[in-house]
């Protein structure tokens, strides 16, 4: 199997250290001088770039979290002056104000590299074609994949999301042999086949590279019983770069997805209390990004419940290995590849109605497809006498929460005081969807 960077995927792991070192010490001085934030931190801790003189100093810096990422918008995170960016994303969904990240042309460079590696692991190759069908927007969902696959030369085809007809279509007369996908659209892609008759041992997929959502074995096992190809999970972190942080090698030998740890540096965290736990146990992902310029991240809470493995794999690549996202331990909730803070909702309400409701988020799942219910209590203003007058306000509330949060959610009126949110009977999120964790 080929392996993209054979240098940096097959370090020694006392060289990757050693790399990993010199390349924090960089970062640390980096962010010190150029961001406000670290500076005020790191001041405050009395601690000076230089006294990083090993990985385990590292654990003596505090956390940034997307709270503070969404409190620095839109640039106060960046570590270069604006001229030098070349590319913007931002993530929809935070509290207050969107997660804004910057891109310098080596930023983005290392980006297709890394995107590569993810590729050349899961089997992908210049003779493949590969259809994207996440979105380009302003989300990093398409583009990290997109630069990977041509810079591998093979042939991308951006089809974005939707039009599942068409996609099927371009899939059968493109010869497309890699999907690229959230786990739930490939299922939905499969019983679009089923019932436009097209049997897909007719098409000419041999892979569908999965990310975005939660997702189970059992769901890789039905992917790949109906889209006759394997499927393999890959991670992608918006905030420290998109797509191509972590993935699968095409065998899966072992669990787990190889993590670009010349990258990014990786701890497990009790999410509770903080502290760094050994290899292997379950906790909170933390990252800290080791070559980023325009927005790098020290010690950055995903919220991504992980285990980290450490064997060699016999894929030959000593990266470490991610274990498939196990769940969430902060209040983000991801519906259809979408981070969404439940207390943004909140937020949405009290703009449109003046004071915030009661109120509760369900998420579920119905087919393949997640779905987000907004249940709303029923106030004295909330409650008109004609009925027509109330549809048109929920109409106008699920317009407003959609475009606030990414996501098209269904409004749902409930009878005053069902949600009881105060004395704690009613949680703010119902997950429905079984198993997916
Ligand atoms: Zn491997």
């Amino acid at each position: 199997m080929a392996i993209f960077d054979q240098d940096a995927e097959q370090m020694d792991r006392e060289e990757l250290a050693q790399m990993q070192l010199e390349r924090l010490q960089a970062t640390l001085t980096r962010v010190y001088k150029n961001v406000k934030f670290y500076k005020k931190k790191f001041d405050a801790l009395g601690f000076l770039p230089e006294d990083c003189q090993s990985l385990e100093d590292l654990a003596r810096l505090p956390f940034t979290t997307r709270h503070d990422l969404a409190r620095a918008y839109p640039y106060e995170m960046f570590a270069v002056p604006l001229r030098e960016v070349v590319r913007i994303h931002s993530s929809t969904g935070s509290p207050g104000h969107p997660i804004v990240m910057g891109y310098t042309s080596r930023d983005l460079r290392h980006w297709a590299k890394l995107a590569g590696r993810i590729l050349t692991a899961a089997g992908v190759d210049r003779d493949d074609v590969v259809q994207v069908t996440l979105s380009y927007s302003l989300l990093t969902s398409a583009f990290g994949i997109h630069y990977g696959v041509e810079l591998l030369g093979a042939s991308v085809i951006p089809s974005g999301p939707g039009f599942t007809n068409r996609q099927i279509q371009v899939m059968r007369d493109y010869r497309t042999t890699v999907l690229v996908s959230t786990p739930s659209y490939a299922l939905v892609l499969a019983d679009e086949m089923e019932a436009l008759g097209v049997d897909p041992k007719d098409l000419h997929l041999k892979l569908a590279l999965l990310a975005g959502e939660p997702w189970t074995e059992a769901m890789r096992a039905e992917i790949e019983n109906r889209l006759f190809c394997a499927a393999l999970d890959h991670y992608a972190l918006s905030e420290a770069m998109g797509p191509g942080v972590a993935g699968e090698c095409a065998a899966h030998p072992l669990p787990g997805m190889h993590l670009s740890e010349d990258h990014f540096l990786p701890q497990v965290i009790d999410p509770a209390t903080g502290e760094l736990l050994p290899a292997g146990e379950l906790g909170e992902l933390v990252i800290t990004t080791l070559t980023r310029e325009a927005t790098p991240l020290v010690r950055f809470r995903t919220g991504d419940l992980v285990r980290l493995f450490y064997e060699p794999c016999p894929c030959g690549r000593t990266l470490a290995r991610l274990s498939r996202i196990q769940g969430r331990c902060d209040e983000v909730v991801i519906v259809k590849g979408t981070n969404i803070f439940p207390t943004r909702v909140g937020q949405i309400l009290r703009a449109i109605k003046g004071e915030e409701p009661a109120y509760q988020l369900v998420v579920g799942r119905e087919g393949h497809l997640d779905y987000l219910e907004v249940r709303i209590e029923v106030r004295e203003e909330l409650f008109f006498d004609k009925m027509t007058k109330q549809r048109e306000m929920l109409q106008e509330i699920a317009h407003q929460l959609a475009q606030g949060i990414g996501v098209q959610p269904r409004v749902k009126l409930v009878e005053p005081g069902s949600l009881n949110r105060a004395q704690e009977t009613s949680p703010l999120v119902i997950d429905l969807r079984q198993g997916v964790c």
